[in-house]
């Protein structure tokens, strides 16, 4: 018997549903100058947060006081751990470096056909590629009012999921990308957006590229594109002609703007092609052999990797550790919301439970090599001068408790339960 009777459990639930309540209306995450530091003793600061901080890049673990003026971080203070009433986790807000929000209505669609009663086939090209793939047909029959709606709630879980960034490949031209700006206006949280717009005329091969018509017409979508978003963001090398694929570079790059690609994600076929692009992010390199790493490394191209998406795809597991033997800048996407909640916790624990990654490792591939592929500088870490992107982790949750090493709990163990508010 293990001694736990009834009266415990009774008094067990009471202490969930009354943890759940204060998440819920705030009071967990008190306001007050004694508990956790939200008061008048912030003293010429807007707002100071106290607590156990995830400080710099290392991240350095330090107890104190981190003060906020205008949204910026403007000093950390250190204290000794015994003076600090606030033991909860100060952490920087996620980046999540790669999503496809725009196909938020299509949840956990069918993987493949089945191939026995408790299987399927799983099939990338019958799900995502353009321009039949199921994602593509169901997001041309798709009202704009739908899209902006169901883009809303998924930013809003983003930013109840601790994202303070996130980089959408979005499909549609130039509808779907003001759909998305849209979406992030109605949205109003404090969650930034950076937008890879993709040339509608690019999806079907344009018929004859040395149609004068139809290059005109490219030409004009992808001008008006890169007017709107932060970028190109290719679905991939072999998608289309090399016509295509060469404007899309020299344009992006001439504007000033970012390209992104999809690469080696369920063959290397395409890995050549991309990297000829010198494109500013490839997404995937499941299949990337040393070589094709070696060329990433030195032509400095970070990478995005999106292990959940991958092992729902069946494509494969990408070589993350190789990757960063090569000296690339690792970071983490969740890929299509269609296929896996944007959660970086849960991709953080595969990373780490699969390849063994360190936590350092991981906490920085969560966080600044995301905002420093995106040229998002202004967030990823807790530091003087960057913008105050954080949460709070309680330390104290029935998931954190007893956790003797915070950095390692929060890689391996915390998820979107035990934040307690966004800073
Ligand atoms: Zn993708």
């Amino acid at each position: 018997m293990s001694g736990f009777d009834d009266s415990d459990f009774i008094r067990l639930l009471e202490i969930v549903e009354q943890t759940e309540k204060e998440r819920r209306s705030g009071t967990a995450f008190p306001k007050s100058t004694d508990a956790d530091g939200y008061g008048d003793y912030a003293g010429d600061y807007d707002r100071v947060v106290s607590g156990l901080i995830f400080a710099c890049d290392g991240p350095d673990l330090i107890y104190g006081n981190v003060y906020i003026q205008n949204g910026i971080i403007c000093e950390i203070e250190e204290l000794r751990g015994s003076q600090m009433k606030s033991h909860n986790w100060i952490v920087p807000r996620f980046v999540n470096a790669h999503t496809h929000i725009g196909d938020t209505l299509l949840k956990d669609p069918p993987l493949g056909s089945e191939i026995s009663p408790y299987a399927y086939r799983r099939d990338l090209d019958s799900l995502v590629r353009p321009p039949n793939g199921l994602k593509h047909r169901f997001l041309s029959d798709l009202s704009t009012e739908e899209s902006v709606d169901s883009m809303e709630s998924a930013i809003w879980n983003m930013y109840q999921n601790g994202i303070s960034v996130f980089a959408d490949f979005r499909e549609g031209g130039v509808a779907g990308v003001s759909a998305l700006i849209e979406a992030s206006k109605n949205a109003a949280r404090d969650i930034h957006p950076i937008i890879f717009g993709r040339p509608l005329l690019s999806a079907p091969r344009i018929p004859n590229s040395s149609d004068i018509m139809s290059s005109h017409m490219f030409l004009d979508e992808l001008r008006d594109l890169l007017e709107l978003a932060d970028g190109i963001g290719v679905s991939g090398a072999n998608d289309m002609d090399e016509y295509v694929l060469a404007k899309i570079a020299s344009k992006t790059q001439s504007k000033r703007k970012k390209l992104a690609i999809h690469a080696g994600e369920k063959d290397r076929s395409d890995i050549d092609s991309a990297l000829s692009l010198d494109p500013d992010l490839l997404i995937h390199m499941t299949h990337a052999e040393k070589n094709d790493l070696k060329k990433a490394a030195d032509a400095n191209i970070p990478i995005t990797v999106c292990l959940r998406s991958n092992l729902v795809t069946g494509v494969g597991l990408p070589p993350v550790l190789d990757m960063l033997d090569a000296g690339i800048s690792v970071s983490i996407g969740t890929d299509n919301i269609m296929l896996n909640s944007p959660d970086v916790f849960e991709e953080l624990h595969f990373l780490s439970k699969i390849y063994g990654i360190t936590d350092s490792a991981l906490f920085k591939m969560a966080t600044v090599n995301g905002a420093n592929a995106l040229g998002c500088r202004f967030t990823g870490s807790i530091e003087v001068g960057k913008k105050a992107d954080m949460m709070v982790l309680n330390s104290k949750s029935l998931n954190l408790k007893h956790v003797k090493d915070p950095l390692a709990g929060f890689i391996r163990r915390a998820d979107t339960a035990d934040i307690l508010g966004i800073v």
